[in-house]
Order: structure tokens, then C-alpha cells, then sequence
């Protein structure tokens, strides 16, 4: 596979990066996830703005490429042939000399960026969606700007392998009594034909499928509550699903053990996940 590394095009087997680098010793830093269908970018211009916002937010120097950086990821992606999967991206304040907390000063510290593919092929035709998946829940006890992409992905980690000891797919972070996102993907309900999913804020990932799936659904003139929802309404909804650019709309089936609906996927889950397909594909840059 080959990668990019500050301007440089390289076989992965030799790319680096310092071991000063801020986001090794303090994740001090942020990354996108876009996904590739057919070849070409999905909701590209979402990632790039959400990128730009998330550097604005920790006073981030923006990295020297980031005009080019759609560039990159097209080069990358026939580089590697890539027809479905995922273009990753890095960038971190650096790596100066030496470990200090204190941020570097940018004019003698330069950004880090660092991108490469994953292939995924028949990720749009997932038979995970079919079925669904599991999810538990667990406290949310992650940072309070959870709306900045960072690399802290610790907690996020650790649910996931609670999840899979649980025998399940996934877990739901609750805050306060209210789910806030799942560990990686922004999540939601369905009751009575109306979708809904927590009100943007600090506390969740500005999700850039929820975005398109949101204005999807309202284009469909299905109804859209933003707002949050507790795990027992969540048990009591018709359906429940998640998003996020690698698995686009997935169904939940399960609960904390409680099926959900008729613990099948539901039609307005999978409807927005053939929608969000053919318009994503349509609209691939
Ligand atoms: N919420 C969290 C915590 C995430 O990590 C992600 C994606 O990685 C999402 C939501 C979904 O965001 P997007 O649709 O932009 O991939």
C-alpha cells in the first residue's frame, strides 16, 4: 500500500513519523474517515469542513497540503486501486524536539499529515445490514468536546471491546440518562415514522452522514426530531440504526438484550440506506 507522509508518496514499510510527534505522546490530534465508493469521495467537501473546524477549535495550524488535500486523496486511492473503502486521514500539531505540554510554536513546528487507504471491497453491499446489529450501552465518560474529531479514541476502544465481550457489535454512550452517540457512529430511533437522533452540541461528533441522511430524510418528507432519547425509549422504538461514513446507515436489532420493533432491520433504515447509497454514488467526487 502506498501512503502519504508530508509530501511524500511511500510504500508503507517506510513511512515515519517522529516519535516527538504530538498526537504519538498526547493525541494532540485530529483525522477524518471519507469513504470511496466506485472509486470516487464520498461527502468529501463535509470531511474537509469538518477538518477545518476541528484545527479552528484547537488553534491547529492548518498542514502546508491542505489545499491540495483533495489531491492527495484521489492520487491515493488510484494508487492503490481502491473502489470501496476509506481514505484516513491525520493531521497533528507535530513533533517538536522534545516532550512539553505547552503547544509548539507553529512557526518552528510543522503540521504532521499523514494519510492512507483501507480497501474494503463489498463494503456497500455489507450483509451486516440485512441483519443488523447488537448493541449494549455504557456510561459516557469521554472528554466534553466531543465535537472535535481527535485521536483520544481510548474510551471509544474500550467499548467496543466491551461490546464484543458482551457478544455484541457495538455500544451506545449515555450521559445524564440520554444516549449520546455511539462509539464511533452517531445514533438513532425510530417511533411512529419519526426519526430521531440527539441535537447537535458539544457532546457528540458533528456526524457528516447524519447531515446527509438528515436532509435526506426531510427530502423524503419523513420527520425528523433532534433531540435526545434514554436507552428505554430507545427498547420501546420501532427501530433503531446508526450512521457514519464507514457503514453509512446500519440497523440495530438489540438493545441491552431487548429487541427492538420486530428485531429485524426496520423499511425507514433501510430505505435511508439505499437512499444514502445512490445519492452518495451520484454525487462522488
Ligand atoms: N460519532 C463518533 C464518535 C464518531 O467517531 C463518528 C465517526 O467516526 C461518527 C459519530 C460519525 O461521523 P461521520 O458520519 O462523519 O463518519
Amino acid at each position: 500500500r502506498t501512503v502519504y507522509v508530508n509530501g511524500e508518496y511511500l510504500p508503507e514499510t517506510e513511512a515515519k513519523v517522529s516519535i516527538f510527534d504530538r498526537a504519538f505522546l498526547m493525541a494532540d490530534g485530529v483525522y477524518e474517515v471519507t469513504s470511496v465508493l466506485g472509486g470516487k469521495l464520498i461527502d468529501f467537501d463535509g470531511h474537509l469542513a469538518r477538518l477545518e473546524r476541528s484545527l479552528t477549535e484547537l488553534d491547529m495550524p492548518k498542514p502546508k497540503a491542505f489545499d491540495e488535500l483533495l489531491e492527495i486523496h484521489r492520487k491515493l486511492v488510484e494508487l492503490n486501486g481502491i473502489d470501496e473503502g476509506m481514505v484516513y486521514l491525520q493531521v497533528t500539531r507535530g513533533a517538536p524536539g522534545d516532550r512539553d505540554f505547552a503547544f509548539p510554536d507553529p512557526e518552528t513546528c510543522e503540521a504532521t499529515l499523514v494519510l492512507f487507504t483501507q480497501n474494503k471491497p463489498g463494503l456497500a453491499a455489507n450483509p451486516v445490514a440485512k441483519t443488523g446489529i447488537k448493541v449494549i450501552s455504557i456510561e459516557d465518560i469521554r472528554w466534553g468536546r466531543r465535537d472535535i474529531k481527535t485521536v483520544q479514541l481510548l474510551y471509544p476502544s474500550m467499548g467496543k471491546m466491551m461490546a464484543k465481550k458482551a457478544g455484541c457489535d457495538d455500544a451506545w454512550l449515555v450521559e445524564d440518562g440520554f444516549v449520546t452517540e455511539g462509539t464511533s457512529n452517531n445514533a438513532y430511533i425510530v417511533k411512529d415514522g419519526t426519526i430521531i437522533t440527539r441535537n447537535l452540541g458539544t457532546d457528540i461528533l458533528h456526524g457528516i452522514t447524519r447531515a446527509a441522511v438528515l436532509r435526506f430524510a426531510r427530502e423524503a418528507q419523513m420527520k425528523v426530531e433532534e433531540r435526545p432519547f434514554t436507552i428505554a425509549e430507545a427498547q420501546g422504538a420501532d427501530e433503531a440504526f446508526y450512521t457514519s461514513a464507514s457503514a453509512f446507515v446500519m440497523p440495530v436489532v438489540e438493545i441491552d438484550g431487548e429487541s427492538i420493533g420486530t428485531g429485524k432491520p426496520g423499511d425507514v433504515a433501510t430505505r435511508l440506506r439505499e437512499i444514502y447509497l445512490e445519492e452518495s454514488r451520484k454525487a462522488g467526487i
